[in-house]
């Protein structure tokens, strides 16, 4: 008696993004903001000041260092992480309850982040985003103009860090081109929503 093929999992889709600092990560998620509709973005809470631009709960939810360290304490992080001297965490009820509605989600954090998260979530997606070259890096970075020379140094030396942990991340994308990148994320979402064991 078959009725037809539905989906028995109606839970959507964690995906984790991390990449160098300067890899481009903020620029592919914000094209995949605009081009899709039906992905949802985890807003981080961070003790970073913001940057030019940058908006209270859209880029980040920034706060004090007491603040964060209280959001640790009522345990309303998912996973946080001390990067280059700040503090970043992902707020716990927004990724569940996006979930459980059935969305996907996307969530744009730094690799000892996104190996906590993939202890919770192993049936998440972990893509990791390549710069082209560790000297293209470099350049993103110096052409940002954000960052002091020390700051240059400390993202630099982090960048080789996690791009040593890549071997625990499913799909791995060079963003040479963000509409190609975001392309590729889009792709690797359509054939997860494949997988037989969804059905
Ligand atoms: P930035 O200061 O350049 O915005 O971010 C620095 C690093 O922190 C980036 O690699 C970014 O992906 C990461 N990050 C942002 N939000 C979070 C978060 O909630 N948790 C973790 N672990 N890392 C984050």
């Amino acid at each position: 008696n078959n009725n037809g093929w539905t989906q028995k999992s109606d839970k959507g889709i964690l995906i984790v993004l991390s990449g160098p600092s300067g890899v481009g990560k903020g620029t592919v998620c914000s094209a995949l903001r605009q081009c899709t509709s039906d992905l949802v973005y985890s807003v981080s809470a961070t003790t970073r000041s913001p940057r030019a631009g940058e908006q209270e709960g859209v880029n980040y939810f920034f706060k004090s260092k007491e603040q964060f360290l209280s959001m640790i304490e009522r345990d309303e992080l998912l996973e946080w992480a001390e990067y280059v001297g700040n503090y970043y965490g992902t707020p716990r009820e927004f990724v569940r309850s996006t979930l459980d509605a059935g969305k996907d989600i996307i969530l744009e954090i730094e690799v000892q982040g996104a190996l906590k998260v993939k202890q919770k979530f192993p049936e998440g997606v972990f893509i990791f985003l390549l710069p082209p070259s560790l000297d293209e890096l470099e350049q993103r970075i110096v052409t940002r103009g954000t960052d002091s020379m020390d700051a240059i140094r400390s993202r630099m030396n982090a960048a080789r860090e996690e791009i040593a942990l890549l071997e625990h991340y499913d799909y791995a994308i060079v963003n040479d081109r963000v509409e190609l990148a975001c392309q590729r994320i889009q792709a690797i979402l359509e054939a997860e929503h494949c997988k037989k064991e969804r059905y």
